[in-house]
């Protein structure tokens, strides 16, 4: 045998792993199935420590149950994650001078598709570096075809019933690149602007005025309330008091809520609905109007009156003017400081537009989860996280899943153009032009096969009527251009991939335990219970485990622009696959963050050659058989040993993996190679105690030091099975 153990084995006997078909279960009725659905990582990107988290956890739980007997599936794939590739892909367009503006939806998708095929099979490949014994004949991508058709199925079924509807919600808009953006594609930028002091006359007192301050008079005409907040003891009086509004003499009643901050301007605030976020969920709150001010061209509104049909910046200027002459401006601060958001592209000023998007109605689907977690039939392991998934189940409003972007699972709506002639367009003609307008207009120019094929975005207005289909229903229909939330998908995962096969979901339905960060909890495992109940009337899972986050050694987030981040490939290459397993598994708790460095990888790795040369010590060095041996020593040997058995299995059984690590590493360490194999060095005990002592140890520790142990077994003589993997889990 070598003297130390090597890692560079690692890859062959992964293989020999692949080649067994150990990772692939049996469907035998006579056997219990044990499912985990891995979270799938994003197809594009390299694993990171996080990652290595879970495989490391997933796989301990896989190999036991395998060595168990059960039928152990674990299910790999990985995700499309919409809006951030799209975001790094156009990045990278950028590079080369392009943008996503100058391709038709269609074309563009394909370079995405094309760009994540490339990268596609590092992920995988590191999985299986980190011994991830998954089924790979079962691995789904979100974007396969038949996992889009379940998709489509899915939304379907909830507007049949009822629960899908259109309403406008507010989305970070650029007038100039004619898009909305993702919260992660704006850019924020302290500017200096005039924060104009508008007067408004009180109604009953018109010599009077109360005073506003903004830096964006120019939607006033549209706006229909004052606020202040009702604990503002100098302005509490003002609430119930109607002003006139100074562009238009419309009344304007003044309302009382917490989110005014009494500290900004005056006290008292104009709400612009249609055009801010909080002034939107105030709207909300207080059911008021919310009138548009400006178009998805940065015009103002027909309501404008003599200003309609202005470029926002200009109609600034001119109602700046028609409010000065008349009196209606206090004071102008010259010289306001402020944050605002512009466009990652072209840098101009975002406006915030109410845009239809899709929204699920979550009511119906949150109360069963509730239910479910309350009778216990989905347990969450994980400190105070239980907690925190009800709250979010509460508290969740519906569920917008309208993205703009093409990256994704098109949401398969469908307008017939006859009847919807006011739907706007943004289009590449043949000759590479791009047109934007209306529907009914550019019918009249081109035809509607010219227009879908260039397309690059439409916007339906909310009233617009559809059908929803999967494939084009018939002559004269245009498709949404818009994509499902990554989450929609994501959030169907443990139904839809045992579905796209034959008999998996009967046999593996619903899966065991899923194992996950908890900083993706309410995005993504709340919606798999609601969606997973809603599709099945069962749970998806019947355990949550939370991991938590990976810190740096000393406890710090990891983050590029701090340059602590660990690559958990250099580390395996370094230490091997076991030593980083162990590393991170080892003393943790369910949802509880864990710091690790270097120093702790390279800790472990003197665990796998402890592991190594305790069985060398095993092959070579014990060929004489003791004279002074007992069988009472090695009684108790074996006696301890069943022990160590029984505790490790109740560990494993309970979720407690970061304590079996530890406790095994101790015994094996404290009690194995410093106890065991000194008493066989002084004749106490017979080389067979110590051999099946090591036997099971290496049984034990599989799970979580695979690589190791699988090399360690294969050198000892009498072997039970070919490979470790396939052995059975010691019994008591
Ligand atoms: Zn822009």
């Amino acid at each position: 045998m070598e003297k130390a153990y090597n890692q560079a084995h690692e890859t062959d006997i992964y293989q020999k792993w692949e080649e067994s078909k150990s990772f692939t279960p049996e469907k035998d009725p006579n056997k219990k199935p044990f499912t985990i659905i891995m979270p799938p990582p994003n197809a594009n990107d390299p694993l990171h420590v996080g990652h290595a988290m879970f495989v490391s956890v997933e796989d301990i739980l896989i190999r036991y149950h395998r060595m168990k007997g059960d039928a152990a599936l674990w299910l790999p794939g990985t995700d499309h994650a919409g809006i951030e590739t799209q975001f790094v892909f156009e990045k990278k367009l950028a590079k080369d001078g392009k943008s996503r503006f100058d391709f038709d939806r269609e074309t563009l998708f394909a370079k995405i598709w094309e760009y994540v095929q490339d990268n596609s099979g590092v992920a995988v490949a590191q999985m299986k570096r980190l011994g991830a014994s998954a089924d790979w004949d079962r691995f789904t991508f979100t974007l396969d075809p038949n996992v889009v058709t379940f998709v489509y199925n899915t939304f379907e079924r909830l507007h049949k019933d009822n629960l899908v509807y259109r309403a406008e919600k507010l989305v970070n808009y650029c007038v100039k690149c004619g898009t909305g953006y993702s919260e992660l594609e704006v850019e924020y930028e302290e500017r200096i602007d005039p924060l104009y002091y508008v007067k408004y006359p009180i109604k009953d007192s018109p010599s009077e005025f109360v005073t506003v301050a903004t830096v964006r008079p120019e939607p006033l005409f549209a706006d229909t309330h004052l606020a202040v907040n009702p604990k503002d003891k100098k302005r509490k009086h003002l609430v119930g008091v109607t002003v006139l509004n100074p562009l238009t003499g419309a009344e304007m009643p003044i309302i009382a809520d917490e989110f005014v901050d009494p500290a900004f301007g005056t006290g008292v605030v104009k709400l612009t609905p249609a055009h801010d976020a909080n002034d939107w969920a105030v709207a909300e709150k207080h059911n008021l109007p919310r009138n548009v001010a400006i178009t998805m061209q940065g015009k103002l509104t027909d309501k404008a009156g003599q200003f309609a049909g202005l470029r926002v910046l200009e109609a600034r200027k001119q109602i700046v003017a028609f409010l000065t002459t008349n009196g209606f401006i206090e004071k102008v601060d010259e010289k306001y400081s402020h944050r605002i958001a512009t466009c990652y592209r072209c840098h101009s000023v975002i406006e915030p537009l109410p845009l239809p998007q899709f929204f699920i109605s979550v009511k119906p689907l949150t109360e069963p989860a509730l239910l479910a977690i309350k009778n216990k039939q989905v347990k969450i392991h994980g400190t105070g996280r239980e907690k925190i998934l009800v709250n979010w189940l509460k508290n969740l409003r519906d569920w917008n899943v309208s993205r703009q972007i093409v990256w994704g699972i098109r949401i398969p709506v469908w307008y017939e153009v006859a009847k919807n002639p006011n739907i706007s367009v943004t289009f590449l003609s043949e000759s590479g032009e791009k047109v934007r307008g209306e529907l009914g207009e550019l019918l009249n120019h081109y035809p509607l096969s010219e227009i879908t094929k260039g397309l690059q975005s439409l916007i339906a207005p909310n009233d617009s009527t559809f059908v929803i289909s999967q494939n084009n229903p018939g002559d004269g229909y245009i498709q949404e251009t818009d994509t499902f939330d990554t989450w929609f998908s994501s959030g169907q995962w443990p139904v839809v991939t045992l579905k796209v096969r034959e008999g998996d979901f009967e046999y593996f339905y619903p899966t065991s335990v899923m194992e996950t960060a908890y900083d993706i909890l309410p995005f993504w495992v709340m919606r798999m219970l609601m969606l997973g109940l809603y599709l099945t009337n069962e749970v998806p899972f019947t355990d949550v485990y939370f991991h938590g986050l990976i810190r740096d050694e000393q406890g710090r987030k990891m983050s590029k622009s701090v340059g602590n981040v660990i690559n958990p490939i250099d580390l395996v290459e370094k230490y091997g696959s076991d030593a980083l397993r162990m590393a991170l598994v080892m003393s943790t708790t369910p949802g509880t963050d864990n710091n690790v460095g270097e120093s702790k990888v390279r800790g472990m790795r003197n665990f796998s050659n402890k592991i190594w040369n305790a069985t060398r010590y095993v092959v070579e060095g014990s060929k004489e058989e003791p004279v002074l041996a007992s069988k009472l020593r090695d009684e108790e040997v074996l006696t301890h040993i069943s022990e160590i058995v029984d505790t490790a299995t109740k560990m494993l059984d309970s979720l407690k993996l970061g304590l079996a690590a530890e406790y095994l590493y101790q015994e094996f360490w404290r009690w194995y190679c410093d106890q065991v194999i000194e008493m066989h060095k002084k004749g106490e005990i017979t080389t067979k105690t110590l051999t099946r002592a090591l036997h099971t140890f290496l049984n034990l520790l599989h799970p979580f030091a695979p690589y190791v142990t699988e090399a360690s077994y294969q050198q000892l003589s009498d072997k039970k099975t070919p490979l470790l993997i396939t052995a059975s889990w010691p019994v008591k």
